[in-house]
């Protein structure tokens, strides 16, 4: 049986996997079964910030591996104690306090858990997050997640979110009621298609929020740890802001599954002891490993890198001056393609974005859709400006090959 095979007689079939196996990776390249080199866009969904295979990250996997990789939080550890350190002090640069995940949907039903805290005392329990958002799939980051094809068939769903739209601040104040307890947003939404929030609208949340003792809540789980060419996503948008509790996970640990979320000191006493907890959360082995790619982030100066293949990006696209491209949605390197379908020839009954994906398979890149008529540009923070080329020209060629 080849690998596919198998997924389909013993996998649970919850994905609508690309067909292609892969074995090996280095760099921004990945190579499947038969030893075909493909240049990876995708980078795990945003997560190989470093690439595959970079040295820094596999070190801290085998030194960390060779001293103590789990004891559980019954216990402390220097590990985890050093990655909350460089994350409040480097990363937020904010007073407050991390409690360490698996993923990026328990971080924010943690988050979930701090707005419920906070309301507690003034009965108030609703959270409103944004239309087109994706929060993770658990029944709490589920039901946070305000997308109807996330929910269907699981209903009914964890009770107190309110969904409202996204860069409409009228529409935020109707929504506010006297059981409001937190407002939940990517800065950037990943999966909804790249969709940015504005700052006159982080800035609107964040006055409301102070107006009526709301909870600022960022999910940085995609954005966040120099993807946006900032330490933090919502810094390229709106640099002042003060949220009061952030979640990450994806680039925090380089394609090693870890996710945080800090709460601002003044909030920290909400989830004290015996509140929440994870068996493997944070244990020795990935915060070593995420302290490690956060390090390098932040050593290797790779937001400078970000910023300069997004202008590259940028200016290569607006140069090709194509039909079928709209825009170019994000910041660094989250990047949406918004694509005209009309100005492509696209089979019947194929989801454009899908369609195109598997065209750029066929000729070796690798880049995930966001919606049916935007692909996105996930390449690792350290991707090269020739690596950037050589991506871009396979783009335009597919594009070329479907022009109506
Ligand atoms: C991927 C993602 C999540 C969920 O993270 P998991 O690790 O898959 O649980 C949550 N929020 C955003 C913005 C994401 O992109």
């Amino acid at each position: 049986m080849t690998t596919i095979e198998k997924d389909s007689q013993y996998v649970l079939q919850t994905y609508g996997r690309f067909p292609l196996a892969l074995a090996k990776g280095q760099g921004t390249r990945v190579w499947d079964e038969e030893g075909r080199e493909y240049l990876d866009f995708c980078a795990g969904i945003a997560t190989c910030a470093l690439g595959h295979c970079h040295p820094a990250l596999t070190s801290a996997i085998t030194e960390q591996a060779n001293q103590l990789i789990h004891c559980s939080n019954l216990y402390f550890t220097k590990q985890q104690s050093d990655l909350a350190e460089l994350i409040v002090e480097k990363v937020v640069q904010q007073p407050g306090k991390i409690f360490f995940s698996n993923s990026g949907a328990e971080a924010n039903d943690g988050l979930i858990k701090l707005a419920r805290r906070h309301g507690i005392e003034s009965a108030r329990h609703e959270i409103i997050t944004f239309n087109q958002s994706f929060h993770g799939r658990t029944i709490g980051a589920m039901s946070a997640t305000a997308q109807g094809k996330i929910h269907d068939g699981f209903g009914p769903l964890f009770p107190g979110f309110v969904y409202s739209l996204l860069n409409d601040l009228e529409a935020v104040e109707a929504a506010i009621t006297e059981k409001t307890t937190a407002f939940l947003i990517e800065p950037i939404q990943g999966e909804g298609g790249v969709k940015v929030a504005t700052k006159e609208f982080l800035e609107g949340l964040a006055a409301l929020a102070k107006k009526h003792d709301i909870l600022l809540l960022l999910d940085e789980v995609q954005c966040g740890m120099g993807r946006t060419g900032m330490l933090n996503g919502w810094e390229t948008i709106a640099p002042g802001l003060k949220p009061d509790g952030i979640s990450w996970a994806k680039g925090m640990g380089g394609g090693f599954p870890i996710g945080s979320f800090w709460v601002a000191e003044k909030h920290a006493p909400l989830l004290g002891p015996g509140s929440h907890g994870s068996t493997y959360g944070g244990n020795a082995l990935a915060s070593a490993v995420s302290a490690a790619v956060i390090k390098t982030i932040i050593e290797d100066d790779l937001v400078s890198n970000v910023n300069a293949r997004e202008a590259q990006i940028r200016e290569t696209i607006s140069e090709w001056d194509h039909p079928a491209i709209t825009e170019i949605r994000g910041a660094g390197l989250i990047l949406g393609i918004g694509i005209d379908t009309s100005q492509l020839s696209i089979p019947d009954g194929a989801v454009p974005s899908i369609h195109l994906c598997k065209e750029l398979i066929k000729l070796g890149l690798l880049v995930p859709p966001a919606g049916p008529d935007t692909l996105r540009l996930l390449p690792p923070l350290n991707v090269t400006a020739d690596e950037v080329s050589q991506a871009l020209a396979l783009f335009k060629q597919v594009l070329d090959a479907h022009q109506a």
